[in-house]
């Protein structure tokens, strides 16, 4: 049954399309964490649309959302006319971020993906300051459109593409395991924030008046790379001392996944300008950005785009982020997180071939290395994308949905929904271990 849906999409879909070559099965069901495929076979979802299904597929709260929507004819497309529902998604919003940066914020609706709302928060950051050079991360992914790929940090699938913009200097992310000044640990995030004050201050570095710096607090796609806490504090103290945006990009991490409503916040920093896309819709295309006022100095019009007014992603976003607060998901969360980052760690332990497991909350990468090869001077393997992407099937066999990203394809990353119990933990936990074993 699966067979013919994949020759027939393989038969008439691009070329590009990416999941189904690693995931070869067509999904008829899904509901909370589960998905069933055409042969009723069900699999643990911990793909959940790269993030985005943060209370899972098909939650009560968010399909009573959607027929509360068209039983009453509400307009399903607005543009970018108000409405009493984006009034109440709007306030909901502005009410799960800290005071400190809800006080003073305006909010952008963009079109219905991460990628365009990543684009208008450089255009708002161009216009406010009158600078060009964008500062970025090695590793970082902001989106697939040709200003988002310029500033994803993953240059090797760019190098073939021509005419991407330029400015955009990528700095070295503190990403101790594989570390860009060949030192690891603590050292890593000292030296690289100490190597970015230094080119900030040099005027021969050509960087020293930036439009803005992005950044992922947790690098998703990029191998789920937790960026240490004493370095974003640096970071934002840098910036702020030289005046530069600093826009996060929560786009993946944005409210709850990390263990905190906001990724940020373990760091008790405030952002200039937060991209949020993914969970905030509640499942559904959506995507904004959120800025200090004194950035508000563009035009009416300067960011347009027909689908900025997804009323549907607005009532399931804005009971997403109720549930989320009501149940108080962040903090379970973190707990979650942890039990599953301990069950992995256990696993490492055993396998030689488990080179790293890291991440925040429920954010969580597991680097496959290659322990027949020489270690770098840290002592590591290097990474081994064949075996990683032979786990993924062995999962998918045993009914286990994981991606793999990271620089060099060879992270397993775990992306449960939020509602994961802990019995589904422990059992997503013993899949994994049966399939690398
Ligand atoms: N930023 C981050 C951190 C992301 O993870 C993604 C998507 N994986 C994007 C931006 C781009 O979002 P979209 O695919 O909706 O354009």
């Amino acid at each position: 049954n699966n067979e013919r849906y994949l020759e027939s999409q393989a038969a008439r879909e691009s070329n590009a399309r990416s999941y189904p070559r690693r995931l070869p099965i067509a999904i008829l069901e899904a509901e909370g964490i589960h998905v069933k495929d055409m042969d009723g076979k069900v699999y643990y979802d911990c793909l959940a649309g790269a993030g985005t299904l943060a209370l899972g597929h098909n939650h009560p709260v968010v399909v009573d959302a959607i027929r509360q929507m068209l039983e009453h004819k509400r307009p399903l497309h607005t543009l970018d006319l108000t409405t009493p529902l984006k009034e109440q998604f709007v306030d909901e919003v502005f009410a799960s971020l800290p005071e400190a940066f809800a006080k003073d914020a305006r909010i952008q609706f963009c079109g219905p993906t991460g990628g365009d709302a990543i684009e208008a928060a450089i255009k708002l950051v161009k216009t406010a300051t009158g600078n060009r050079s964008i500062l970025a991360f090695q590793g970082g992914y902001h989106g697939s459109t040709h200003a988002t790929m310029s500033l994803s940090g993953t240059l090797g699938q760019k190098e073939k593409i021509n005419a991407l913009i330029p400015d955009v200097h990528h700095l070295p992310y503190p990403y101790a395991y594989r570390c860009p000044f060949g030192v690891g640990g603590e050292e890593t995030h000292r030296i690289s924030s100490k190597y970015i004050e230094n080119l900030l201050c040099d005027p021969e570095s050509g960087i020293v008046s930036p439009c803005g710096m992005i950044l992922e607090v947790v690098q998703g796609e990029g191998g789920s790379i937790p960026a240490p806490i004493e370095w974003l504090k640096e970071i934002r103290r840098i910036t702020k001392e030289r005046n530069i945006p600093l826009i996060i990009d929560e786009v993946q991490t944005g409210i709850g996944r990390t263990g905190k409503m906001f990724a940020f916040e373990h760091a008790g920093i405030i952002p200039d300008v937060l991209v949020l896309s993914k969970a905030i819709g509640g499942s559904l295309p959506l995507s904004v950005v959120i800025y200090h006022k004194k950035y508000d100095v563009w035009k009416p019009g300067a960011h347009i785009g027909t689908f900025r007014g997804n009323q549907l992603a607005m009532a399931a976003g804005l009971a997403t982020l109720t549930y989320i607060k009501e149940n108080n998901l962040p903090e379970k969360v973190a707990q979650l997180g942890d039990r599953l980052s301990n069950h992995l760690l256990e696993l490492k332990r055993n396998v030689a071939f488990i080179g790293d497991v890291r991440g925040r909350g429920l954010m969580i990468g597991v680097e496959v290395v290659n322990a027949d090869e020489q270690q770098d001077s840290l002592g590591h393997y290097p990474a081994h994308p064949k075996l990683a992407s032979r786990i993924q099937q062995e999962c998918l066999k045993r009914g286990l949905i994981l991606e793999v990203g990271g620089r060099h394809s060879a992270v397993m990353r775990f992306l449960p929904p939020l509602i994961v119990t802990e019995e589904q933990v422990d059992d997503i936990a013993r899949i994994f271990s049966e399939a690398v074993h």
